[in-house]
């Protein structure tokens, strides 16, 4: 099978052809988080849309090296400019901490020196890791047995001043009377490319809300900051041009190039990379390595809106993954939230839409356990999964369309009664080999096995299946009381129970 991915520089729907393609081998750079804070779940969507795009060519046969980068300098609040103006968001977040330290309303669980850059981003990075594993983030799996897949910036910045020194040799970067090393755009006839900027609008438009006394030292208003001087800076280094910090773009482009090579297969973000970041990474790769290309496929998410407009925290629905598992939420049923809308389209969070991804996970976790435990019993035929896996994979490899795979997915589980015993069929295959097919298609989805591995996601479905039982024989023998005592220990535990003539159902409860 093979798949049809839209790339969002040639604004095509292309048919995926990897560098290496007789060992099936792809290199795959995510723009990973900065981490000035806790990931958000704007944040979660971008970085879950990337690891169902590398568990789609797994599931066709391609062994993905993705790597994922956590920025620990360098980001800057005004980088929209491309032009390294503002703060960075790393001492931002550590006036913040040193504040609320100082008031008394750090929170416990920061427990480090909140003056410390290095220490508050390694919190974060920490935090960060402990979500993106609880959601099945696959990288941060891969970065236990190779810690260089998740690279933070501060352990490259060698390798950055060499490409910037390459750049200023190649007359592709400038030293600037303030200083700076800045990228040259018009050095770079394919600058725009990307995101469809000219350099003309450029001129008239973003460039035109920098500051003059940085306007005046560049040669183009595009030109981007490359390397930046600056002795108050708290993360600093030794380099030709003066202790300083690296660009923001540059550390991708650097990393990138050091851990997969000049020229990538994949490179995904969230839209609002496309400009500045990932145009200039373009620009700076190109010129340093001397390839026409950086990266063959760009991959980029639409932003997640909360209730139809901007998550904000004053607007009260700011989300965290943690925010969601305090109100009952599985990271499951988060993660199934966030990939169901197609990644090309702005998704709209909402409490409603979760509950149902809550209630379709978790049927279909139970029924997984229902194919287990009669996982002997031959059935006719092959049975509607394994009938669905051949649809489901042909629906993800058509641009990932995630709901198309689980409508696929949803007729076939709908043929089973999971409170029923199975009737025995005589066919060659058994509810073992469906529950198999079932798992190959959640191997995409990546749902159904974060029971394990998700701290927070220890439901018992054995225990709430001895305390029904438990309640229905309490009803019959007339034990009121008892019976009312076993539905507040399930409430107590986040499950409600609905009594109807089939039988006794549960769902979890998500406030
Ligand atoms: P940051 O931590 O600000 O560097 O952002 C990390 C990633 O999250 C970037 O790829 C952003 O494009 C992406 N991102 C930020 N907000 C949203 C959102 N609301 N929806 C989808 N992606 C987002
Ligand atoms: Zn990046």
């Amino acid at each position: 099978m093979q798949l049809n991915l839209y790339n969002s520089l040639t604004r095509k729907m292309e048919l995926f052809t990897p560098i290496d393609p007789e060992n099936k081998q792809v290199t795959f750079y995510s723009c990973g988080p900065t981490v000035y804070d806790y990931a958000h779940i704007g944040n979660f969507r971008a970085f879950l849309n990337a690891d169902v795009l590398r568990r789609t060519l797994e599931s066709i046969g391609y062994d993905v090296k993705q790597v994922m980068n956590i920025t620990d300098v360098g980001h800057m609040t005004e980088d929209n400019l491309a032009d390294g103006g503002g703060e960075d968001k790393m001492e931002v977040a550590t006036v913040r901490l040193q504040e609320a330290k100082k008031s008394g309303t750090l929170p416990s669980d920061v427990d480090i020196d909140p003056g410390d850059p290095l220490a508050v981003a390694e919190f974060y990075a920490q935090a960060f890791i402990e979500d993106a594993k609880s959601l099945g983030i696959r990288v941060v799996d891969d970065a236990k047995i190779d810690a260089s897949l998740l690279p933070r910036p501060t352990n490259y910045i060698p390798q950055m001043i060499s490409m910037v020194q390459s750049l200023v040799d190649s007359n592709n970067a400038y030293v600037a009377s303030d200083g700076v090393v800045y990228f040259d755009v018009e050095s770079f006839p394919n600058y725009g490319e990307l995101s469809g900027n000219t350099l003309d609008a450029l001129r008239s438009g973003e460039g035109g809300r920098v500051s003059k006394e940085t306007q005046a030292v560049k040669r183009n208003p595009a030109d981007f900051m490359l390397w930046k001087p600056d002795a108050t800076h708290v993360m600093r280094w030794p380099s030709p041009w003066g202790d300083g910090y690296p660009g923001w773009h540059l550390e991708c482009s650097s990393m990138a190039t050091e851990l997969l090579g000049d020229v990538i297969d994949i490179h995904s973000g969230g839209e609002d990379n496309i400009f500045p970041h990932h145009e200039c990474e373009i620009a700076q790769s190109c010129c340093a390595s001397g390839c026409d290309s950086f990266a063959n496929y760009w991959f980029h998410t639409r932003f997640l809106l909360v209730d139809g407009g901007k998550m904000s925290k004053s607007k009260g629905n700011f989300y965290t993954l943690r925010d969601l598992v305090e109100k009952g939420a599985t990271p499951a049923a988060i993660r199934l939230e966030l990939i169901r809308t197609h990644y090309r389209s702005n998704a709209n969070f909402t409490m409603q839409g979760l509950k149902d991804s809550q209630r379709q996970v978790d049927r279909w976790r139970r029924l997984a356990q229902w194919l287990c435990e009669h996982g002997d019993v031959k059935i006719d035929g092959d049975g509607p999964l394994q009938n669905t896996v051949q649809n489901f994979k042909s629906a993800m490899c058509e641009d990932l369309n995630v709901a198309g795979a689980i409508g696929f997915l949803s007729e076939a589980v709908s043929n089973y009664a999971v409170d029923s015993v199975p009737e025995s069929g005589c066919g060659c295959t058994t509810l073992r080999d469906e529950y198999n097919a079932l798992l190959e298609m959640d191997s995409v989805l990546g749902v159904l096995n974060l029971c394990d591995t998700a701290c927070t996601d220890s439901l018992d479905v054995s225990k709430i299946d001895c305390l029904i039982e438990e309640r229905l024989s309490a009803r019959e023998n007339k034990d009121w009381s008892r019976a009312d005592e076993i539905r507040d220990e399930l409430l107590a535990i986040g499950i409600a129970i609905k009594d109807s003539s089939d039988g006794t159902t549960w769902t979890r409860i998500v406030q």
